[in-house]
């Protein structure tokens, strides 16, 4: 395959792969080894290692990283992806990563999140072979492939990196991780439709507290979500679902009556697992918020 031929074929695996991880953002291991496109079988993951050559293509395909792994993957002082050299495995690996910098293939970048799930963030794209530093630089979005020095960022260009770096993986992998977490179910009415759902912050990000963890998040349908950063809707720390008294005294249609007035008194629901359940402080924090509003 040229390298024309392969960057079309990559964009209809993309394009493919999207539509199909949806708005749950998350694929399985199952689903990645047997991609189909078209009658043909693709896979986007290597069996055992964290890297996918595939044999008939120039290039890498998809690179894997695991925040657990004892590879040093990590976003460099918060601005372009790095990916560290696989040490002690084929030369290929690195070779066909190269190939990819030195062709300008886009590629697949797989977060895990859990056993067998995955975020995937695509295109992401080779920039720069740091060979001192045996790594390679990653731009999570297009426009920052043209930066001049990607080892050097610029302040405006880091600034911008950041933003990249929160919004297509930080952001995915929160929701990808909540929605799981509550089996993409709104914890406050059940409503199971991914499209409708939003992984909230019991704690705004950006505030102390404010971390991107599960048991700060809540699954919530986009009334409840605004309900809640309304301070229409509180939760107790006990799990309790309180509806504002103004609201509870207000006449008005089927939304308000079935979807919050109802509401008030029932219980959260929560994950199974105990260190997904919403922390009881951060909720308390929030309560005494809606408690102030009310
Ligand atoms: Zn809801």
């Amino acid at each position: 395959m040229d390298r024309a031929a392969e960057a079309i074929l990559r964009e209809e695996i993309f394009q493919h792969l999207k539509e199909l991880v949806g708005d749950t953002v998350v694929v399985t291991r199952q689903q990645l080894w047997d991609f189909n496109l078209k009658g043909e079988t693709y896979h986007l993951i290597d069996r055992n290692r964290g890297i996918r050559n595939p044999k008939d293509m120039l290039a890498t395909l998809s690179i894997l990283s695991d925040p657990k792994s004892k590879y040093p993957d990590e976003e460099v002082g918060g601005s372009l992806f790095a990916y560290a050299y696989r040490e002690g495995s084929v030369d290929g690996d690195n070779k066909k990563l190269r190939r990819a910098l030195e062709l300008e293939l886009p590629l697949i970048l797989l977060r895990k999140i859990a056993d067998g799930v995955f975020v995937p963030v695509l295109p992401v794209y080779v920039v720069a072979d740091d060979k001192p530093n045996h790594r390679f630089l990653i731009a999570l979005d297009e426009s920052l492939r043209s930066v001049a020095d990607p080892i050097n960022l610029q302040p405006l260009e880091r600034e911008y990196a950041q933003r990249v770096t929160k919004q297509r993986l930080h952001q995915p992998e929160f929701r990808g991780r909540v929605l799981r977490a509550y089996e993409c179910r709104c914890a406050v009415c059940h409503l199971r439709h991914a499209k409708l759902l939003d992984a909230a912050h019991i704690i705004a990000d950006g505030k102390p507290n404010g971390t991107p963890t599960v048991n700060n998040g809540l699954s919530l349908c986009k009334i409840h979500h605004a309900a809640y950063d309304e301070n229409f809707l509180g939760i107790t720390p006990g799990y309790e679902i309180r509806i504002n008294q103004s609201l509870l005294d207000e006449v008005d249609g089927p939304m308000l009556r079935y979807g919050l007035q109802q509401m008030h008194g029932r219980p959260l629901s929560t994950p199974s697992r105990a260190r997904d359940k919403p922390s009881a402080e951060r909720l308390a924090e929030r309560f005494a918020e809606f408690q102030a509003f009310s």
